[in-house]
């Protein structure tokens, strides 16, 4: 069965292109016959708050985004984090690492690096015990995974295949947090996610989630990364662009019906003004029509 998932992190209200993806990754599993499950990504405790998930969880209901049984909140699940870390640790695939961010920013953009944007120039990869205890005083230390800018296949279901490199990426923050990118993985695999559907802006680190998951022999996923919603500029959408969401468009006088329609407009499933329920949706989604360009959002 194929089983997708949302997975918001409670940092804000979803605004539109957030609210889009949901609903894409709902059409995708229920036309395959599947179901959806919900993923609270409240790992960062400064960052996360109740309300914002309160609001959150009331836009998707309101726009008719339902969830299926078996939600989780990474705020949980701790102790599988750790016992993936300490998996890794006992294999020798670790090593910590006491760079800023400025100073990976500023070894990246050396001459002599080839490396994909963000991606880990390995300055710590091959410290010796001494250098780390002197380096240790300075700050406390990140975990990184030795992957050693391996390559990788992605297959992605809208935007094809391409070969990745995967760098040494951080799977402990060094405030104790484990990363997105750990967590993503386990979490998939602890909910039985068969196909996980979200934004474009994630395509880059997505052979990062395939390497750990062989790593820790962990099942594949398919994944489809969506389009993203833009400003007129250009720029991915934010909030300072208008009206963008349900909370801004209600008050321009647009019901949740309203602006699933609008979002539906977007995806080319909904004529002008028109209002289809979720169900109407579903019969008219085809995922090869799916426009792959990103849409723009000039509501105001
Ligand atoms: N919480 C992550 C985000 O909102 C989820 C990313 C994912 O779907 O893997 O960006």
């Amino acid at each position: 069965m194929v089983v997708g998932r949302y997975a918001p992190s409670p940092t804000g209200d979803l605004h539109v292109g957030n609210l889009r993806t949901a609903l894409l990754a709902w059409l995708s599993a229920h036309h395959q016959g599947g179901i959806l499950r919900l993923r609270i990504d409240d790992l960062d405790p400064r960052t996360s708050s109740m309300g914002d998930e309160q609001r959150q969880r009331s836009d998707l209901g309101q726009l008719g985004v339902t969830f299926d049984r078996g939600e989780i909140r990474q705020s949980e699940r701790s102790e599988h984090y750790d016992a993936a870390i300490a998996n890794l640790v006992d294999r020798g695939m670790v090593y910590p690492c006491y760079c800023s961010r400025r100073e990976i920013r500023e070894a990246a953009s050396a001459p002599h690096q080839h490396l994909p944007d963000g991606a880990y120039p390995g300055t710590c990869a091959g410290l010796g015990e001494q250098e780390r205890r002197a380096r240790e005083l300075d700050r406390p230390a990140a975990l990184r995974v030795r992957a050693s800018n391996i390559e990788i296949e992605v297959h992605d279901r809208r935007y094809g295949s391409r070969t990745e490199l995967v760098d040494d990426f951080v799977i402990r923050r060094n405030d104790g947090v484990p990363s997105y990118n750990l967590a993503t993985v386990i979490d998939d695999h602890a909910q039985g996610v068969t196909e996980v559907v979200r934004g474009a802006d994630l395509l880059a680190g997505t052979a990062r989630h395939i390497w750990l998951r062989d790593v820790l022999g962990l099942p594949q996923v398919q994944h489809e990364h969506v389009p993203l919603v833009v400003n007129s500029n250009g720029e991915r959408l934010a909030k300072r662009d208008g009206a963008v969401t349900l909370e801004d468009l209600a008050a321009q006088g647009f019901s949740a019906d309203a602006v699933r329609g609008l979002i539906a407009e977007t995806l080319d499933l909904a004529s002008r003004g028109e209002q289809p329920t979720m169900l109407e949706l579903l019969e008219r989604y085809d995922p090869d029509a799916i426009p792959t360009a990103e849409s723009v959002w000039d509501v105001h």
